[in-house]
């Protein structure tokens, strides 16, 4: 079928987008319908951990396609318990469970919080999230968001999550409790813009839990799985979570998400969880290759490499145009401009040619980065040199 403004009209318009249809990819580069190419710095929204396309999501996509597919959630797979074993090792937790996507994931953390309440603490069932904090569009988990408008959008919201703010402890002191069960946190806030907590922040948060027998909820859906140059984020951080959810980057583009929970915090009794593609043997087998290639000798060292060079880039890019700054851990990075015209930038990126450039713009001033883990330094190094370009126009339309 053509692609046409009439063929699009059967899909429910939820956002904006550009008349384009992408065909195909590999690696850093997208295609669209008509052959043209693109660099990738948004990789699916952080998925493609890999880039697009990547022989390690290719083989264990057809390997598994070719063993089962599905036995039902009632049975035990292979790809299943292997993930599981590696992430909870890993982590040194407790226990998984998968679902196949971050909201999802986000609502079994907090049904975890909740029971613990329940159990621990007398039935206290709130968790303070944060301002501006992202956790997904399920009714629960965009209650647990602080995105601006948000809880005006479906009322009535899901009950029990106070906002504190980001690196200020006492505000997250002052909303402590009886009713209080856990604390939920992005280590950088992602949809944000990159904003990381800090590290004494996070500590402080730890301690916290610990004096106040909560539970530590880290959302690590765009943080985990390699982003921020270290395996999980909260190891970048140096503290010990009692749950982590995990999503994005875990599936390097098949629909995967994780919770892993620490052996206190694993309190589902039978009945209590499920889901019919939960833990399925496709989706799982990918999260093992992916998995496995993310621990393979060096390759997050070759993250943290790129994460360094990007940032030493963008730091240039703010001192030739005088703009704010650059932020973020690893390949989590965004870029503040002097004005509001990140929206703009991110039209003109894509448009131009003979080759467009794809980034984000999370905010009217702020752009973000999110290239696959895998990028060479030639791909970062060509990113830099097309933004440049695309700051350097901007000034001298500005200027005429
Ligand atoms: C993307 C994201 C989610 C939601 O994940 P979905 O797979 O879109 O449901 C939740 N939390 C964070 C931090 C995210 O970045």
């Amino acid at each position: 079928m053509e692609f046409s403004a009439q063929t699009v009209q059967a899909l429910m318009q939820v956002n904006p987008r550009p008349p384009l249809v992408m065909v195909r990819g590999e690696g850093s580069w997208l295609e669209d319908h008509h052959g043209k190419r693109y660099l990738d710095f948004v990789q699916g929204w952080a998925v493609n951990t890999f880039g697009h396309c990547s022989p390690i999501v290719q083989d264990a996509l057809a390997a598994q396609a070719g063993t089962l597919i599905n036995p039902s959630p009632t049975f035990y797979n292979l790809p299943a318990i292997e993930l599981a074993n590696r992430l909870t090792a890993a982590a040194g937790m407790s226990t998984a469970f998968f679902h196949s996507s971050g909201a999802e994931a986000n609502e079994g953390a907090i049904k975890l919080a909740r029971k613990w309440g329940r159990v621990h603490r007398e039935g206290a069932f709130e968790i303070i999230t944060f301002q501006d904090a992202f956790h997904g569009r399920s009714l629960a988990a965009m209650s647990a968001s602080g995105k601006a408008g948000w809880h005006t959008m479906f009322p009535p919201q899901v009950d029990g999550f106070p906002k504190a703010r980001i690196n200020d402890l006492e505000s997250v002191r002052e909303l402590i409790g009886p009713k209080t069960a856990a604390i939920m946190i992005e280590l950088v806030q992602g949809e944000a813009g990159a904003i990381p907590a800090t590290k004494e922040f996070i500590q402080g948060l730890r301690a916290l839990c610990d004096e106040h027998g909560l539970l530590l909820v880290l959302d690590e859906i765009q943080t985990g799985m390699g982003r921020l140059g270290t395996l999980f984020g909260f190891q970048h951080y140096g503290v010990r979570p009692d749950i982590i959810t995990l999503a994005k980057g875990i599936g390097g583009g098949i629909p995967l998400a994780a919770v892993v929970a620490s052996e206190k915090a694993s309190l589902f009794s039978h009945g209590e969880q499920g889901g019919t593609y939960c833990g399925n043997p496709v989706t799982c087998a990918v999260g093992v290759a992916v998995f496995d290639a993310l621990t393979a000798p060096r390759f997050l060292e070759g993250v943290r490499n790129r994460g360094a060079q990007l940032a030493i880039g963008l730091q240039r890019l703010t001192r030739r145009y005088g703009l704010v700054g650059e932020r973020g851990v690893g390949l989590l990075r965004a870029l503040t401009l002097d004005d509001n015209d990140s929206a703009q930038i991110v039209e003109t990126a894509r448009a131009m040619g003979p080759k467009g450039l794809l980034i984000n713009a999370p905010r009217p001033n702020v752009l973000r980065f999110m290239p696959a883990l895998n990028v060479s330094a030639g791909e970062v190094d060509l990113m830099l040199e097309m933004l440049d370009w695309l700051l350097a126009t901007r000034r001298s339309a500005v200027a005429a």
